[in-house]
């Protein structure tokens, strides 16, 4: 079988970025988003009453515009991230974005009418058999409305949030574009580095002592712009928190919770589980440290490679890879293997490597077709099969969705990470299982120790940061200086004191800050990561998996965390046990890890 590295987006709209059917698509949005506006204005419940069918138009065309938005979205992100250079992009984002303005109008102000409709006729509505399904989201739709101000002023709010917060955030990709570091190559050679050639470097160069050499460089490629950065941190964060406060909310952490639909007790749950288990990651970096011929890692080292003589990975090729993921994905689910190989065969993946694509990788769904589209960009090494994996997890979890109303496919990034990481777990496993040598198989456990380091230790730290640079916020304008000894005690925390480097300018050259439309994009990379491993768990022990699963994922967007666990998998979140379950496997990798390598470092005789 041979398959395409090139996606085909064609059948979501034919003509590339100048698409008169995306224009038309969008002219309509456009008229029916108005319609939505004034046929909610003419509503009333009470002679709605009491089939509510004017009610279920209504919410029957909000998902349908919203539906249209995502496919529309889905395919100019798609090109793109496909072809960077091309100036149609941003122009027709800008429009998109305008038309996501006035849809959020229109649905805030649903909300609101909603907290209008008497309790009694609320249950009522949500017994009809057309909505039924979305319950539990009208609910969350009616109680969020609750919190809102005035059309006039929520309307305003959007509005200014374009040249506010949505532009801080735009505006931090401007300036990250503007870092150059400037550094030489592996021959010495002067080279001038981009943010994002440096950042490769830093975590992914294979001789360390290139990447101590590069640390210093980097750090002062953010401190000569760090004012710059600190402006549109604080700023962002001031527009949130001003936010916030105009609807009557101090908590800063309250939203993201919401966002997540997660509670305060099993965040503190996750950390405490974490901050309790991390002195096996901590013993696993000081063994990575001996095998680099150190007595610490330093910042650099944290996910470096590690290649032992002897160890050279295996390469796959793409068409190795697909049967690969179909394999393996087919041991667990022939469900999951066979929306893989839909993938494949219906050119959803963009895979080329070449010139010109956008970093990274990514999966979004169509939902208008339910289909999906996943770029990234395919070098051959186990680390890309694991990230195609990885995506390929997303897609089988917006599959299983797709014939979901519109509103009940809303799942959250806590548990959007649940199915990637599945699907990641399931592949970087195989690919351990197959290594051919022990030094081979030391280079893929050690890539496999990526993630949970990243989740315990750099997560955790950056965790650490946002909060109390939050608090600071609410107070004052943080200076660049407090901002790096936030990071940098954040850091020292989150990593025990153990490291001998560490990266203080974090705070400006993680985009993760800069994320507009979601706040604290962190901790719900642990909770996916955690979820999954405790799923991964389960899934090796229980015959009928498969069914379990996708019942599970196909409540994601249908109740609280808390409740999605309680009712698929009989766990109480917010105590420790099911947590320790996932973690005792990251532990027993560390073991094979340490077990492996122990030959290698104690050739002499402790005394
Ligand atoms: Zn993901």
């Amino acid at each position: 079988m041979t398959y395409s590295l090139n996606w085909d987006l064609d059948s979501l709209f034919t003509g590339g970025i100048h698409s008169a059917q995306l224009k038309t698509k969008l002219i309509q949005i456009k008229t029916d988003t108005a319609a939505l506006g004034d046929l909610l204005d003419r509503w009333d419940v009470t002679s709605d009453a009491p089939n509510f069918q004017q009610f279920i138009k209504l919410i029957t065309q909000l998902q349908a515009v919203e539906a249209g938005l995502a496919q529309a979205n889905l395919f100019v992100s798609s090109i793109g991230s496909a072809d960077i250079a091309n100036p149609a992009v941003a122009p027709t984002e800008d429009r998109l974005r305008n038309l996501e303005t006035q849809i959020q109008t229109v649905s805030d102000k649903l909300k609101k009418v909603l907290v209008q409709v008497p309790d009694t006729q609320f249950a009522a509505m949500l017994t009809q058999p057309a909505l039924q399904p979305i319950a539990f989201n009208l609910t969350e739709m009616r109680d969020a409305g609750k919190e809102l101000l005035d059309d006039k002023t929520e309307n305003l709010i959007n509005q200014l949030n374009l040249d506010g917060k949505a532009a801080w955030s735009s505006h931090y990709d401007s300036l990250v574009a503007t870092v150059s570091v400037p550094f030489h190559d592996t021959d010495g050679k002067p080279v001038t580095l981009s943010a994002g050639q440096a950042d490769n470097n830093l975590l992914g160069n294979a001789d360390p002592q290139y990447r101590a050499d590069l640390l210093p460089a980097w750090e002062q490629a953010w401190a000569d712009k760090e004012q710059l950065f600190a402006d549109t941190l604080n700023h962002l964060a001031g527009f949130r928190l001003t936010e916030y406060q105009a609807h009557g909310v101090s908590d800063f952490l309250r939203a993201p919770l919401k966002d997540n639909r997660l509670s305060a007790a099993t965040l503190k749950t996750i950390w405490q589980v974490v901050d309790d288990n991390k002195q096996f990651l901590l013993d696993y970096l000081d063994r990575k440290a001996a095998l680099l011929g150190k007595k610490h890692a330093g910042w650099q080292d944290v996910e470096a490679p590690l290649t032992l003589p002897g160890g050279q990975l295996h390469r796959f090729t793409y068409d190795e890879a697909a049967a690969f993921i179909i394999k393996h994905y087919g041991e667990f689910s022939p469900k999951m293997a066979a929306l893989a190989q839909k993938a494949f065969e219906n050119h959803w993946i963009e895979a080329e490597d070449r010139a010109g694509k956008a970093p990274g990788g990514w999966m979004e769904s169509a939902p208008e077709t339910n289909e999906s589209r996943i770029f990234m960009t395919f070098t051959g090494s186990p680390n890309d099969v694991s990230t195609l994996a990885h995506e390929l997890g997303h897609a089988f979890h917006s599959s299983v969705m797709g014939d979901l109303p519109y509103l009940r496919q809303g799942y959250a990034m806590n548990v959007a990470e649940t199915a990637s990481t599945f699907g990641e777990l399931i592949v970087a496993d195989a690919n351990v299982k197959a290594a051919t040598s022990d030094a081979e198989k030391i280079t893929l456990l050690n890539a496999k120790m990526d993630n949970p380091v990243a989740m315990f230790l750099n997560i955790r730290a950056r965790f650490l940061f946002e909060t109390r640079f939050y608090q600071l916020r609410q107070q004052k304008l943080v200076t660049p200086a407090e901002l790096n000894e936030l990071m940098l005690n954040a850091q020292k925390e989150a990593f025990g004191h153990d490291l001998s480097t560490y990266s203080p300018h974090l705070w400006a050259s993680k985009l993760h800050f800069y994320i507009d439309d979601l706040s604290f994009y962190n901790f719900p990379y642990v909770f996916g990561y955690l979820f999954s491993l405790g799923i991964y768990a389960k899934a090796q022990q229980t015959d009928d998996f498969e069914d379990q699963y996708i019942a599970l994922l196909r409540d994601t967007a249908n109740m609280s965390s808390e409740a999605l666990a309680q009712k698929h998998l009989g766990v109480d979140l917010t105590q420790p046990d099911f947590w320790l379950a996932g973690v005792d496997l990251i532990k027993k990798d560390v073991a094979e890890f340490m077990r492996l390598t122990d030959p290698l470092v104690n050739t002499t005789p402790h005394a």
